[in-house]
């Protein structure tokens, strides 16, 4: 042991889904949109003018939060931009979890939480999840320093309804309620609705699924406008410039194609809804998914077994071993419908103990 280990943070990081070399893989196992961002995306891309590249980009990243403001009606000064909804929350974590009592987050929920809780030492304590895994709101009564959870929940998909969501933004005046919005464009009803009414709710949305973006890193929050300039505060005592000239031109292109979103997070609804009657007719357990997932067993088949059955014919999907109650639950990613059909054909003629002869 070195002699400054003691001296070091130390951390057990968070661990993302596989991105496999082989571009033939059918990749369903971190969410990524299957269909490019909008077309005028790549326009932008070839306006950008690499001689600006020596400039450093505008650090309020404004012609993105411009866009963002107008597409949900909001002031400009309500919007707080970064390199994706993980680095938006990462900050928001930091400034608005600042109590000596736990932030509450359910206990299966996105696995980032207790990251950022026990990287920046937050105290947290998760709430249960019924046995139907839905979040109960009670739980969220009780004291604490803060309260997150995502809406649609991940890895279930489920839903919460709005007036569920008001009922502990309103119970909880005295601590931020961060609602990760990161599915919501799938079919859910967004917070947005009670920013002018509640100033303890942020809300937190991504590029990186209905927009097409992962690779971008965009994500954004949406808050009051005092909550929004000190988590700015906070962001400017860390990087400055945490958004690249790119990724604003980029993403601001892509908020601008309002009819290109719609068209794509529809087709996607319509494959994950054709999906989930697929899954139910192969015996599968798959709840009432609203994001661009599902989530999925099969009474008669071990998880972890038809994972790597999968992952043999090269498709890729996401198991988590932990918690044990999702240990035997697979999260799909909604691909192509040429893609669902190639897992279909995939499962129809899967024998659990193939892998053993
Ligand atoms: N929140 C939830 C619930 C997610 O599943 C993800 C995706 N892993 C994120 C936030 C982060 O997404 P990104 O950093 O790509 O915006």
């Amino acid at each position: 042991m070195s002699k400054w280990e003691n001296n070091i943070r130390k951390v057990v990081p968070y661990v993302p889904g596989e991105q496999p070399k082989d571009t033939s893989a059918i990749k369903l196992n971190t969410n990524e949109n299957p269909y490019p961002p909008a077309p005028g995306v790549a326009e932008a891309l070839r306006n950008l003018d690499p001689a600006s590249f020596r400039l450093y980009p505008d650090p309020s990243a404004s012609l993105l939060t411009e866009e963002i403001a107008k597409l949900y009606g909001v002031g400009q000064d309500q919007v707080f931009v970064g390199v994706g909804s993980d680095d938006v929350l990462a900050m928001a974590f930091l400034t608005c979890f600042h109590s000596d009592k736990p932030i509450l987050f359910p206990d299966i929920t996105y696995s980032f939480y207790d990251v950022w809780a026990d990287l920046f030492r937050i105290p947290y304590e998760k709430q249960p999840l019924d046995e139907t895994f839905r979040i109960r709101t009670e739980d969220y009564k009780k004291e604490n320093g803060g309260i997150i959870f995502p809406n649609p929940n991940a890895p279930t998909g489920l839903f919460m309804p709005l007036d569920a969501v008001e009922e502990i933004v309103r119970a909880n005046p005295g601590v931020i309620v961060i609602v990760d919005e990161a599915y919501i464009d799938f079919g859910g009803t967004s917070a947005l609705g009670l920013l002018s009414k509640y100033d303890n709710l942020l809300i937190a949305q991504t590029f990186s699924k209905s927009r097409s973006m992962a690779g971008m890193r965009i994500g954004f929050l949406l808050g009051n406008p005092a909550l929004i300039r000190l988590i700015n505060d906070c962001k400017y005592s860390f990087n400055s410039y945490t958004m690249s000239q790119a990724a604003i031109a980029l993403g601001t292109a892509a908020v601008r194609d309002r009819e290109y979103f719609y068209e794509c997070t529809q087709k996607i609804i319509r494959t994950r809804e054709r999906a989930k009657k697929k899954f139910l007719e192969l015996g599968f357990l798959c709840g009432d998914s609203m994001g661009n997932f599902l989530f999925v067993a099969h009474p008669k088949y071990r998880a972890a077994e038809l994972f790597a059955a999968l992952k043999d014919a090269g498709i890729y999907v996401r198991h988590f071993c932990t918690p044990e109650r999702i240990s035997n639950y697979l999260r799909v990613t909604v691909g192509t419908d040429n893609e669902m059909d190639a897992l279909f054909a995939f499962l129809e003629q899967y024998r659990p103990d193939d892998r053993s002869n």
